[in-house]
């Protein structure tokens, strides 16, 4: 194969209590992207999985009473915003607003420059709430606060943006908020990404993303969609080999990082951020994770390489819930999977349509 993506499945065979201990047979599949170099193993007998701690269903009287609740004394809320968040030193603006985002310090950074931007002044946004002007604004407040920190010390030009939906997305505040990360070093896999691209490139004078893209459209299995203009809009797939349930891939198709996207661009990935919500909340899903990988702020790098995103749904928002990450995520770096991504793929596409 072109890109290196090797399968295999295998059967395990048990007495099943559930089949009067009759045989139960089960397939595994072995995933492996060569590219990005994940491994993953998946499952969607997993998804029938009973989980004990987790209620039968949305208990929507105690997720609004928790949310009641985190609203009292919200640092995000207005009034709070202004009196308890940090505010930036030395890059001309105190605090950065654009519409209803404000973006401003993380009080407890792991990055040299570490942004929060919130959405609204809103304190809970459920998935379907969330507009493209939303997420236009804290786009543009959160590339606002990547270049004004790049300009401030030019050795820092390699962004983060990512999106922590709710407590079992790892969010530790509810009111709806994104962080920006912009520092001397890519992380690891920003870094195995942004190498491997520029490797294929060497070898083969292709963009491996736009050769991704093309693969992907035609042989249909994980193409979801696309938004924009044909040269310049973002396209939609469901990964490989993913890293987390329900994943989507967003890619840039002229864009290799934060510093490039016009307008049209961010309002192209901000449609299609809202057209998976929405398919997310109508399968159930209301707690996500999404992060970009980008490439550096001072180099146009989209001869080689595209700004991408993913994201991939959470255990719900509940009084009760199970996380979805284990030993085999944390400690293993092997993604343990229960939803195929051929059919993430087909269940997303209809909100592209
Ligand atoms: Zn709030």
């Amino acid at each position: 194969m072109i890109f290196g993506k090797e399968k295999e499945i295998k059967t395990t065979k048990f007495l099943s209590p559930l089949k009067n201990f009759a045989v139960e047979t089960q397939e595994i599949e072995y995933r492996k992207d060569l590219f990005t170099g994940i491994e993953c193993r998946i499952n969607i007998q997993r998804s029938k999985r009973v989980k004990q701690a987790s209620s039968a269903q949305e208990n929507s009287a105690e997720v609004t009473a928790m949310i009641n609740k985190t609203k009292e004394n919200c640092f995000f809320c207005p009034g709070n915003l202004e009196k308890n968040t940090p505010k930036f030193t030395g890059l001309n603006e105190e605090r950065i607003t654009v519409g209803e985002s404000c973006a401003f310090p993380n009080l407890f950074p792991f990055g040299l420059y570490h942004g929060v931007a919130t959405f609204s002044t809103e304190h809970f946004l459920d998935l379907p709430q969330f507009s493209n002007k939303l997420i236009i604004n804290n786009l543009k407040a959160s590339i606002l606060f990547m270049e004004k920190a790049s300009r401030q010390e030019p050795e820092t030009k390699y962004p983060v943006w990512s999106w922590n939906h709710l407590p079992p997305a790892a969010a530790s505040i509810v009111h709806p908020h994104t962080q920006i990360l912009i520092d001397g070093e890519p992380t690891p896999f920003q870094a195995k990404l942004i190498e491997n691209s520029r490797q294929y490139f060497a070898q083969t004078g292709q963009n491996y993303w736009l050769k991704l893209l093309a693969e992907e459209k035609e042989t249909k299995e994980r193409f979801i969609g696309e938004v924009g203009d044909k040269d310049n809009g973002v396209v939609v797939l469901a990964s490989y080999a993913p890293v987390g349930n329900n994943e989507v891939l967003l890619v840039f198709k002229n864009a290799s990082t934060f510093s490039e996207l016009n307008e049209e661009q961010l309002s192209s990935f901000a449609a299609c951020l809202v057209k998976i919500l929405r398919g997310y909340r109508e399968r159930g899903v209301n707690a996500f994770n999404v992060t970009t990988y980008a490439g550096s702020m001072d180099k146009k790098d989209n001869d080689y390489y595209a700004l991408h995103a993913r994201i991939i749904s959470r255990p719900n928002f509940q009084p009760l819930y199970t996380n979805d990450v284990g030993f085999m995520e944390k400690l293993h770096y092997a993604w343990i999977i229960e939803t195929k991504p051929e059919d993430v793929a087909c269940k997303m596409s209809k909100y592209f349509k």
